[in-house]
């Protein structure tokens, strides 16, 4: 899908954020960017969306243009919701900015509300949902255009441990049923172990990719409790205070 090759970014006043960084991402891929605070995963999502341009290497898109607005999908640590509008005119956002809306918005919308575990939700206000359930909103917004591409960065970042869980868990499914590519920031070993079939790790700024790992965990919310998670958290935890102390940092 994606060919991102020596990609560097440094911001006005000299901060490197990006070095070097040159991966491949496939159709249906669940890849987990996993590193330390300020390693610049946010910046490399932006890149990835295209909301902000390299300073030197290059992004090749599978058939030679990137995706249309609707085809990439974008999720953030805070909902984003607007306070005064329905769940569901929330989730038909996107439908306002892209033009034209397709005759059926208002059926993708439900399907999307529906997708998360929201069908009953569609009238409610942001203010009257729990943390969990507005990211749930939020996620449905990312998902209403059926993108290819869906990016998210620290999503659960902010939500209690079961909330969180039971988001993971659903966000797994819901990959397996929509088939699209889910490249997902996070700066929790256990997060990227749980969902991601390769987990990317990332060095400190600035940031470049140092190792990757790929995860062969059974299916379902049981593989939290399987031995091969432990191990692969083990694996991953390992690898990750390597690539903090040879960056001459303390690992925590
Ligand atoms: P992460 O998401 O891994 O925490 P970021 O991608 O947000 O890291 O940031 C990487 C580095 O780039 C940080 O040191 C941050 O302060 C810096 N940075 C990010 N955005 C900007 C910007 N717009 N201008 C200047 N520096 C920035
Ligand atoms: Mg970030």
């Amino acid at each position: 899908m994606l060919r991102l090759d020596r990609i560097g970014r440094r911001f006005p006043g000299g901060v490197e954020a990006l070095a070097g960084i040159s991966l491949d991402l496939a159709s249906g891929d669940f890849v987990a960017l996993l590193g330390p605070s300020g390693c610049g995963k946010s910046t490399l999502l932006r890149l990835i969306a295209g909301l902000d341009p390299p300073d030197s290497g290059a992004l090749a898109w599978a058939g030679g243009r990137p995706p249309a607005p609707g085809e990439i999908g974008f999720v953030f640590q805070d909902p984003t919701l607007l306070p005064w509008a329905s769940a569901a005119a929330n989730v038909g956002l996107p439908f306002r900015l892209h033009d034209p809306a397709p005759a059926d918005a208002a059926a993708l919308v439900d399907a999307a509300l529906a997708r998360v575990g929201l069908a009953g939700f569609a009238n409610a206000r942001p203010r009257q949902l729990s943390g969990g359930m507005r990211m749930r909103v939020s996620i449905a917004r990312a998902l209403v255009t059926r993108p290819r591409l869906l990016l998210m960065d620290e999503p659960f970042a902010a939500l209690d441990e079961f909330t969180r869980h039971r988001l993971q868990e659903d966000l797994r499914a819901l990959w397996r049923e929509a088939g699209c590519t889910i490249v997902f920031v996070t700066h929790s070993v256990y997060e990227a172990c749980f969902l991601a079939r390769r987990i990317v790790l990332m060095t400190p700024r600035p940031g470049r990719i140092a190792r990757e790992i790929t995860a062969d965990l059974p299916e379902g919310p049981a593989r939290r409790l399987d031995p091969a998670y432990a191990t692969l958290v083990a694996t991953v935890s390992g690898a990750m205070t390597e690539v903090l102390r040879d960056a001459g940092e303390t690992a925590g």
